[in-house]
């Protein structure tokens, strides 16, 4: 027989079942006398669609923010030493047993994908540095169910790779390039690594991958000058590229408020040179604005964290290296899945501590920051501890 175990509203309609629970309230399905799915809410609001004995949830946290993408670490290992992202002093690396393997990646991926889940980012560290990469690009594209699968590289290692990782289902990705100028490069990477880097933007192009998009950090008295020169190089090469306020991620890098520079003045510095037109963002949740050149030449995008915080649209999870679920990019804290996979917990038993998670989110770093940047005690970095990108994954 098969029934439906509830605890807040179940509606039936022509067109399908629906629940909806409030707080606190839990949901079984059993169909053909076996439990099938199991969940539960310990916080917020949870409002699904059941259809052939599956739940279909739309998970949302406490600011009704749906859980839709999923940045993976797949290594805290990096190959740059970026003065604005990595702790100069010592680091402890995560030991190589705590990290995750691509079987427990690609297990965790399907369970965030079943909650709604819909593009996966992979990052590190530099991921690239993660033996057989291209593996794991495999498992992910072969779960079939994934919108947009992408990956955030230093670039330095692409040329030799790029060919594996379109072959095993990459469609497009991003590549952080700070400064043409190789003098600079080494300031800001501290490596020597720009020529193998463009070389792997051409490989990536060559190979189909589209878009291909270069990340850039501004920082002020750093590289503001090379905002034209890389548009030119983006456009001349057929790159989409997307400025990146310079951001207090971590507590590494001393981040300074002067340090900044504003997305308006970002926008002032390429309107004056190309004409430039608003086109909004790509999706209520992407985090760039994004523009269209005046004579249709492609687009360019601002990223501004600092200045005009994203975070109502924030449907962005985390998953460290060593298997902790973040909420968000500032976050001082991680939940621990990997304890559990490695327990052997049942998908069910992930699923609802995800679930419950989430729920309970309430991040909104960002805004807080501008509201304290605004207040007249000002903001100090400093006082808030954050796990560091390094750890988190960008
Ligand atoms: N190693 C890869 C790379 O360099 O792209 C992936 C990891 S990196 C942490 C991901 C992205 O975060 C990069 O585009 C990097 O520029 C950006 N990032 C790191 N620290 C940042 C900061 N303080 N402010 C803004 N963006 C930052």
């Amino acid at each position: 027989m098969d029934m439906l175990l509830w605890y807040g509203l179940y509606l039936e309609f022509g067109c399908g079942q629906y629940w909806y629970w409030p707080s606190g309230f839990s949901c079984s399905m059993v169909k053909g006398g076996q439990r099938r799915s199991w969940m539960e809410c310990s916080n917020g609001i949870a409002f699904g669609k059941i259809r052939a004995g599956q739940v279909e949830t739309k998970l949302k946290d406490l600011l009704d923010r749906e859980i839709r993408d999923l940045r993976i670490s797949v290594t805290d290992r990096c190959n740059s030493r970026c003065t604005y992202c990595m702790p100069r002093d010592k680091y402890e690396w995560i030991d190589h047993h705590e990290i995750l393997s691509f079987e427990e990646i690609v297990r965790i991926a399907g369970i965030f994908i079943r909650l709604g889940v819909t593009k996966i980012r992979l990052t590190g560290g530099e991921p690239l540095l993660r033996h057989d990469l291209c593996r794991l690009v495999e498992q992910l594209t072969a779960l079939g169910s994934l919108q947009d699968l992408c990956l955030t590289t230093n670039g330095s290692l692409l040329v030799d790779q790029i060919e594996g990782l379109a072959a095993a289902g990459l469609k497009r990705l991003n590549v952080s390039v700070d400064t043409l100028d190789p003098e600079r490069y080494r300031q800001i990477t501290r490596r020597d690594d720009l020529v193998r880097v463009l070389q792997g933007l051409r490989a990536a192009k060559q190979c189909g991958l589209s878009p291909v998009k270069i990340n850039t950090v501004v920082q002020r008295g750093v590289n503001e000058e090379d905002i034209l020169p890389l548009i030119e190089f983006s456009r001349d090469n057929g790159y989409a590229i997307r400025f990146i306020e310079y951001m207090d991620v971590g507590n590494a890098n001393n981040w300074l408020s002067e340090k900044v520079v504003p997305k308006a003045e970002i926008f002032e510095t390429i309107r004056k040179r190309f004409p430039i037109r608003e086109k909004g963002r790509d999706g209520d949740n992407a985090p760039a604005v994004c523009y269209e050149y005046g004579d249709g030449n492609g687009h360019v995008g601002i990223i501004a964290s600092v200045t005009e915080p994203f975070c109502r649209g924030c449907t962005r999870a985390r998953l460290t290296a060593d298997g902790k679920l973040v909420t968000c990019l500032f976050s001082d804290e991680g939940y621990d899945l990997k304890g559990l996979l490695r327990r052997n917990a049942s998908d069910d038993e992930i699923r609802a501590l995800v679930s419950s998670i989430w729920g309970r989110r309430t991040d909104k770093y960002s805004e807080e920051r501008l509201q304290a940047m605004n207040s007249a005690e000002g903001y100090k970095a400093k006082h808030r501890r954050k796990i560091e990108m390094i750890s988190l994954g960008g």
